[in-house]
Order: structure tokens, then C-alpha cells, then sequence
């Protein structure tokens, strides 16, 4: 039978990621590409006390719930945000199936075919998917390492008259990198200007390797709480990352009017997320350290990152440069100009290691010369060989590309 697939489909793409992962499974190969989060650190045994508390209290926790998800858990995590300077009612929340699912519905209730949407570059590659498979407009605002460039951001704002602007501004991915202050403000005041919804997705945010107090800036929906107008900056977090990504569990806040739209397609989406999951992070929270479970995490994952880091620093390769992320899962790796790592991706694999290329992350004018890299999930002492293999990789690859220009000589 002959399946007539709507538009749609030509335009969902598939993960670069996804892929990779697929070809490294079950291989002796030392994985960076993943985003993955350290299992040895998953909290098992408080997740299974959890389980077996959800399910003695009652059957219930069996039955359908509601669409918005467990009210409990939603008071729980509107008290967790407000600690965090995100003062949010839990009427104006839904718990959806992790945070991707929140970007989905947001699209899903927002745009038409054709809308414009403003990202930064790279960005999150399943939001780009996202956005495509809505088969928006997708601009790019030009960025450095503070942020958006306010300049540019005005002119894409005049220029395209954008409904949405998606930002990654914690400890991004894949660039690790994270919005000043200033670029934070800026952006919410122009998009409030030019009635533009933002969609801050902030999964990382609570991984942040310095623990002085004030040492990061406010979420920008902190930022846009506090300033006493109408809200404009929707809000995504999630527990894939600081307690597992199994849970399923993320939330969406933003304006109470869009918050009850959004409700409405995820009924027809999925009616509700699994109920004793969230009666499961409920009891997890009542039960368990979290914050003192984070601060242990995020220790971990910064020591990782250094040596990580340190191995990159003193490879045999030219002019590859990075920046040290201050939390998160992602080190962005560029090589000199000449190297296109989407090639240099089966050289690596022959060597035993992965990572993805960093063309994957752009709506538009990719750079090729740069690689993601994921310090989480592998085991510190596999770090140093991953940099040797990297190294090998980059070395086979240099050398056929000079044996083919010798041929062409
Ligand atoms: N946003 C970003 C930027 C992410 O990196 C991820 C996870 N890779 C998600 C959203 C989705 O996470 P989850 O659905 O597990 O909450």
C-alpha cells in the first residue's frame, strides 16, 4: 500500500544526534555526543523509595489525572521557581512530558506556516525540528558570547516582525555559553517593545559550576516578573536533568490565558502525563535533598569539564579554541577553518570516539569547524582517551585530505 504522508512530515528531519547514537551503540566507542546525564549519579535508591511511596498511599495514583498535571507537584515546583526570583502561580503552569514537549505544544498553539521565529546560533537542535516541523520562518539573530546583539535583534525585529523568539540563555546547547545581565534586559525590552513572545528554555540553568551567591544572572523570565508589566517570556524547565530525563517531567509558565490554550492541545496530544511519575517527583521532593542532589551533580560535572578541558588544552592540534562553560553539559570545540568536522565524524568513529558536528545547530550559515561535546556521561577516566582519539581522528583526516589535493596536483 502506497502511504500518503501529510506535508508535515517533510519537514520533521531527523536527529543528527539520534543518528550518531545509533551508529556508536554497542561499538568499543567513547561517546561525547549524547546529551546525556551521568546515571552512576542518578539518585536510585530515592527514586525508588518515591515510587513505592506514590503507590502506597493510594490507587490513584494509578487513575487518569488531570491534563494540567499532579497539583501537588505543580505547588511544589512553583515554590521551587519562586525560590529561584521566578515568582509564577501554579494556575499558570502545566507539567507536560519534559520540556520538549513544552516547546512542541508552544509552537503547536502559536504558529502558522510561514511565522517568523527569531533564534540565536547555534541553538538547540530538537527546537529546531520543532520549529520546522511547524514549518516556521526560522531567523537567526547574531550573538557572541554575552548574548544577542541587541542591535541585530532590533533590526530582525523591524525587519521580519517575528511572533517568537527561542532562547537557550543558561549554559546553552550545544555552545555552553550563557547571556549576560544586560543582554537578558535588553532582549525583554525589545521584544516587549515589538510584542514578541519569548520562549526561554532553561534545562541547565540549576548545573552551574560556581556556587557564589549572585555569581549568574536572572532567568529572563525573572527579569520580566520583576518588572511589574505584562509578562512576555514563557518559561521551560525540566527534572531530566537534575534528577533523570526517564521522569518525563517538565513545566511550562507563561501568561495564564496561554497557559490554558496550551492545556488544550496537550489534551488532544496526550490527555495528561503519566500520573505516577509525577506523584513519583512529588514524593521524591518531600522525601529527598534535591537541592543538596543538585550541588553534588553539578560538582561532578564541573570537575569533568575541567579535565576535559585541560586534555583539549594541551592536544597535539593547531588553533582549536573553546571556552571553559560555568555549568551545564556542553564544551564547543572549534578547529581551524579548513576543518569540516561533519567529515572528520567517521575518522572519529573509526578511532573509537563521537561527537557531534556543529552544523547540525544552525537554521542557516552553519559553521563546519566546530564539534559539541558532551563531559557527563562519560566516566572522567575515559576523558583523556577521547582526546587521543579525537587527536588520531584528526590526523587521518588531515592526511587524506592532503594525499587527495596531491592527486589533484
Ligand atoms: N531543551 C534543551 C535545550 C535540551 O537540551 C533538552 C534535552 N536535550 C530539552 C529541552 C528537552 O529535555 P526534556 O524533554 O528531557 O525535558
Amino acid at each position: 500500500m502506497k502511504i500518503h504522508y501529510a506535508e508535515m512530515t517533510n519537514h520533521l528531519g531527523s536527529s543528527a544526534v539520534r543518528d550518531i547514537l545509533k551508529v556508536t551503540q554497542g561499538k568499543d566507542i567513547i561517546s561525547l555526543a549524547g546529551g546525556l546525564p551521568a546515571e552512576e549519579l542518578f539518585p536510585l535508591e530515592a527514586v525508588r523509595d518515591a515510587y513505592d511511596r506514590a503507590l502506597a498511599g493510594s490507587a490513584s495514583s494509578l487513575q487518569y489525572g488531570l491534563t494540567e498535571g499532579y497539583a501537588p507537584l505543580r505547588e511544589a515546583v512553583a515554590a521551587r521557581l519562586g525560590r529561584q526570583g521566578i515568582s509564577v502561580q501554579a494556575g499558570d503552569m502545566l507539567l507536560t512530558t519534559g520540556s520538549q514537549q513544552a516547546i512542541d505544544l508552544f509552537c503547536k498553539v502559536l504558529l502558522n506556516p510561514g511565522d517568523k521565529v527569531l533564534v540565536e546560533a547555534p541553538t538547540y537542535l530538537a527546537a529546531l525540528q520543532v520549529l520546522n516541523s511547524y514549518r516556521a520562518d526560522i531567523v537567526t539573530v547574531d550573538n557572541d558570547e554575552e548574548g544577542m546583539l541587541p542591535e541585530h535583534l532590533e533590526e530582525q525585529l523591524k525587519l521580519h516582525r517575528p511572533k517568537v523568539l527561542y532562547a537557550v540563555p543558561t549554559f546553552n546547547n550545544p555552545s555552553g555559553s550563557s547571556w549576560s545581565r544586560e543582554r537578558r534586559e535588553r532582549t525583554v525590552e525589545l521584544c516587549r517593545r515589538y510584542n514578541v513572545l519569548i520562549l526561554e528554555d532553561n534545562p541547565y540553568g540549576e548545573i552551574a559550576f560556581d556556587e557564589a551567591p549572585g555569581a549568574y544572572p536572572p532567568a529572563m523570565a525573572a527579569i520580566d516578573r520583576s518588572s511589574g508589566e505584562e509578562p512576555c517570556v514563557v518559561y521551560t524547565g525540566t527534572f531530566s536533568k537534575i534528577v533523570a530525563p526517564a521522569l518525563r517531567t517538565g513545566w511550562i509558565t507563561g501568561p495564564s490565558e496561554l497557559i490554558g490554550v496550551i492545556a488544550k492541545a496537550k489534551q488532544a496530544a496526550d490527555l495528561h502525563s503519566s500520573a505516577i511519575d509525577q506523584r513519583a517527583l512529588y514524593e521524591l521532593l518531600q522525601h529527598f535533598d534535591i537541592e543538596a542532589h543538585i550541588r553534588i551533580i553539578s560538582r561532578e560535572y564541573h570537575s569533568r569539564m575541567k579535565l576535559l578541558a585541560g586534555e583539549l588544552s594541551t592536544a597535539r592540534w593547531k588553533a582549536a579554541s573553546f571556552r571553559e562553560p560555568r555549568g551545564g553539559m556542553f564544551l564547543w570545540l572549534e578547529l581551524p577553518s579548513g576543518i569540516n568536522t561533519s567529515r572528520l565524524l567517521p575518522y572519529a568513529v573509526e578511532q573509537g570516539v563521537a561527537f557531534v558536528p556543529g552544523e547540525v545547530f544552525y537554521a542557516a550559515n552553519p559553521l563546519k569547524n566546530a564539534m559539541r561535546l558532551n563531559f557527563t556521561h562519560t566516566p572522567p577516566e575515559l576523558l583523556p582517551a577521547a582526546v587521543r582519539r579525537l587527536e588520531a581522528a584528526l590526523e587521518n583526516y588531515e592526511r587524506t585530505l592532503a594525499r587527495a589535493a596531491d592527486t589533484l596536483v
